[in-house]
């Protein structure tokens, strides 16, 4: 039988709502600890509350502690499997950045839970199940970090939290899921072309992350323009272009060594540099702005994040980008 390092770090899954006021918060146990016995016939779980945190409240400090918590497991206990339940909120930031810092075969599953644990119909236990099935399955060896929630299965990269409420809030736009959980079987059907890892040991660098909008200036980029800045993204408008007004600061940005990146603000496609006007993402490319295909600015974040660790070098970072 398989062993799965099971790390709960929060979130609604580890919540209860009161039945009162409906207001949902953390409880002094996560409810999930009484729940093991269930998974007796699918794995061997070896279970451990690393952190009780509400995912608003998650930082890339933690990242990196359930990063090398997972490493350790991996290299030095053997484990089989690793699922990580995680509050949803930021739930794709956590799983991106253990995606790209994490080089190993075994499967590494996060999920969470859009109901906490005494709301009808919460999705919680339901999920962890799904996450079991996941982390046992030989195939979901070697496809890095996987998001299972709502009978899917998305890697990190591409998926996102897409509704507020809804338990089916988890996709991944443009692309669709790779698996499926139907009943009790997991069926894969798509896989990344691509693998990206970097080798990281800390992540102190300030990354900020701004969404373009219709008549924007200058002014957040010149807040943004102090020696305490390393890096800057930001969620273009459309195919990647920006108002003409946020120019002159975006120039000083690039002038002073700061990466800039760019996304689009668009829930579907890419980023590219086609437009050649004013603003347009051709000139802001020629600028020396980076451009990054179907990331989202939150991840965009913690891809500059990470990759900053191992160079500040324009043209390395953009061949990272
Ligand atoms: N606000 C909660 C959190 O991210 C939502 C959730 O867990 O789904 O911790």
């Amino acid at each position: 039988m398989k062993t799965i390092l099971v790390l709960h770090t929060g979130g609604t899954i580890a919540m209860s709502e009161d039945q009162t006021t409906g207001k949902v918060a953390p409880n002094s146990e996560n409810p999930l600890l009484h729940q093991g016995h269930l998974f007796e016939k699918d794995a061997n779980l070896v279970v451990e509350d690393i952190f009780q945190l509400p995912s608003p409240h998650m930082t890339p400090r933690e990242m990196l502690l359930l990063k090398q918590r997972i490493e350790e497991a991996i290299l030095n206990e053997g484990v089989d499997g690793v699922i990580v339940t995680h509050g949803t909120d930021t739930l794709e930031e956590t799983a991106y950045f253990l995606d790209i810092t994490l080089d190993h075969q075994v499967p590494i599953i996060m999920t969470g839970a859009m109901r906490s644990s005494n709301e009808i119909g919460s999705d919680g236990l339901y999920n962890f199940q799904s996450a079991v099935w996941v982390a046992t399955s030989e195939e979901a060896k070697n496809k890095g970090v996987l998001v299972v929630m709502n009978d899917e299965i998305h890697t990190s990269r591409y998926v996102t939290k897409t509704h507020t409420t809804n338990v089916a809030t988890f996709r991944t736009p443009t692309f669709g899921p790779i698996g499926l959980i139907a009943k009790n079987k997991v069926l894969f059907f798509q896989e990344l072309i691509e693998i990206e890892k970097f080798d990281i040991a800390t992540v102190d660098k300030n990354v900020y992350l701004l969404k373009a909008f219709a008549g924007m200036d200058s002014t957040l980029l010149e807040a943004l323009n102090t020696p305490a800045t390393d890096g800057l993204v930001i969620e273009a408008l459309g195919a990647g272009n920006l108002p003409p007004a946020t120019l002159p600061a975006l120039r000083q940005l690039l002038d002073n060594n700061i990466p800039i990146v760019l996304v689009s603000r668009c829930f579907n496609g890419v980023a590219q540099d086609v437009y050649d006007y004013a603003g347009g993402g051709k000139r802001l490319k020629e600028m020396g702005i980076i451009f990054t295909n179907g990331l989202t600015g939150p991840k965009a974040r913690i891809k500059l994040l990470v990759a900053l660790n191992a160079t500040t070098n324009h043209d390395e970072l953009e061949k990272y980008f």
